[in-house]
């Protein structure tokens, strides 16, 4: 394994990139806020089966958190991060300064309409406008051939292949599964900040999840009686609900019954403590 080249500025990453269109290679490119886990190095290694060079970003984009969120002490290893990038096979690492991404004076922003409103679009106003803003600088500046996105973010996906769409940015949008831990929990940086308490009751989201996909593919297609069984485990451990809601799998309109034709999914956010959890899963009428 080779540790990763760390880049810094958007020159050298453009010095980067000139290189390898030089050379005739294709580029894979992978989004993060780092303190990496499996589900990200999932996307890396899909990159490198997709492409021959892959570029990982680290960067906690200032612009898709909220006033009360979690910014300041959001989890870094920035160290364990490369290691970590170099087995999953990444080339390079871009790890920007904020004042490298919004120098003084940054006025330009990207904001994707229908699919950012709603789930965490309503709960974490302006989320989807940084997340949309960054991700196209990244896409703009790096002019990958593929990018990798994961599902367990699934609004954010949606959004994201919207903007790549509609800007014509010429990138493929994948979307991967969401990798879990061996219980059920979606991976996420966020885990860390868990209790081992909040650890036990977090299960609950995943249990509700699969509980309506395997009610749903039994034949059950009436959405409040899935939201219904979906609930019972949350409400058991007591977590603070955010939302649970069935929505259209692409446009993410909301549904109030399955159909074969429409694929549909579920997705649910919770506090568990301080600490705001989602997942999400496909529903399928057998
Ligand atoms: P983040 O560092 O949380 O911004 O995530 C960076 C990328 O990794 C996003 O595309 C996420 O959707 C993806 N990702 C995060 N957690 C998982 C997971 N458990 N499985 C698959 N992909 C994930």
């Amino acid at each position: 394994m080779t540790t990763p080249r760390v880049l810094r500025t958007p020159d050298e990453v453009r010095w980067f990139v000139n290189d390898l269109r030089r050379r005739g290679q294709t580029l894979a490119l992978v989004p993060t806020m780092g303190f990496l886990h499996d589900g990200h190095l999932s996307l890396m290694r899909e990159g490198r089966a997709r492409c021959d060079v892959v570029a990982a970003t680290i960067f906690v984009n200032p612009t898709q958190f909220g006033p009360t969120e979690d910014l300041t002490r959001y989890p870094r290893d920035p160290v364990g991060d490369l290691a970590k990038c170099g087995s999953a096979g990444a080339t390079v690492v871009y790890s920007p300064e904020p004042a490298t991404v919004y120098p003084p004076g940054y006025q330009t922003y990207v904001n994707v309409e229908q699919v950012s409103q709603g789930l965490c679009g309503d709960r974490r106003p302006g989320h989807f406008r940084g997340v949309a803003t960054v991700v196209t600088k990244l896409l703009a500046l790096f002019r990958p051939n593929v990018a990798l996105f994961g599902e367990k973010d699934y609004q954010q996906l949606q959004v994201i292949k919207t903007l790549a769409r509609d800007l014509e940015l010429g990138v493929e949008i994948v979307g991967m599964p969401t990798i879990r831990e061996s219980d059920g929990l979606a991976m996420s940086s966020r885990n860390t900040y868990l209790s081992a308490d909040d650890r036990a009751r977090a299960l609950s989201l995943s249990k509700g999840l699969f509980a309506m996909q395997a009610a749903a593919k039994a034949g059950e297609t009436d959405v409040a009686k899935l939201l219904a069984l979906g609930l019972a485990p949350l409400t058991q451990a007591n977590v603070k609900l955010d939302y649970l809601e069935v929505r259209d799998a692409q446009t993410l309109e909301p549904l109030t019954t399955l159909t074969k034709e429409r694929s549909a999914r579920v997705l649910v956010a919770a506090f568990l403590g301080t600490t705001r959890l989602i997942d999400n899963l496909a529903l399928t009428v057998s």
